[in-house]
């Protein structure tokens, strides 16, 4: 875990607990400057499902929004923690609007609305891709390909 003051990677953890249902918070001290900080992780296993254009269920992982993300933005000048950031705020509005399940929908239309503040062009490259699968999930597979041919 890097030290958000000085970069330096050595901490240690002061005190952990769960905070809410699958957050641990974690207090940290860095080894090196020893100012302190919170972390918050969220647990692997998330009981949030989500709902594919299709019907079925699979679990909501908030890796494939992050990858959605880094390719819409790619080489374009947004940070990796504006981007962490984002998908902490789409994780949380997730968890807070809805109980089990959540619409792929619902993602994809999250991810535009923060995209459109962010960045244009990571936002038109996104919508273009979006607006063709409508499923957050499927699309980020094929966004790859499909960026690689577009205009940086
Ligand atoms: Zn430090």
């Amino acid at each position: 875990m890097m030290c958000p003051f000085c970069r330096h990677d050595e901490t240690k953890v002061i005190d952990s607990r769960t905070s809410q249902d699958f957050v641990i918070r974690r207090r940290r001290e860095c080894l090196r400057c020893e100012r302190r900080y919170t972390t918050y992780e969220k647990i692997e296993e998330s009981p949030l499902k989500v709902i594919k254009k299709d019907g079925s269920r699979i679990p909501f992982d908030r890796e494939k929004i992050k990858a959605g993300l880094e390719k819409a933005c790619f080489k374009r000048p947004i940070s990796a923690e504006t981007l962490e950031q984002v998908v902490a705020d789409i994780e949380a509005d997730l968890y807070e609007s809805f109980d089990r399940e959540v619409p792929s929908r619902y993602i994809g239309e999250k991810v535009m609305e923060h995209l459109r503040n962010l960045d244009h062009v990571a936002f038109v490259r996104f919508a273009s891709v979006y607006r063709e699968f409508k499923d957050v999930n499927d699309f980020v597979e094929e966004l790859e390909p499909i960026l690689r041919g577009m205009p940086r």
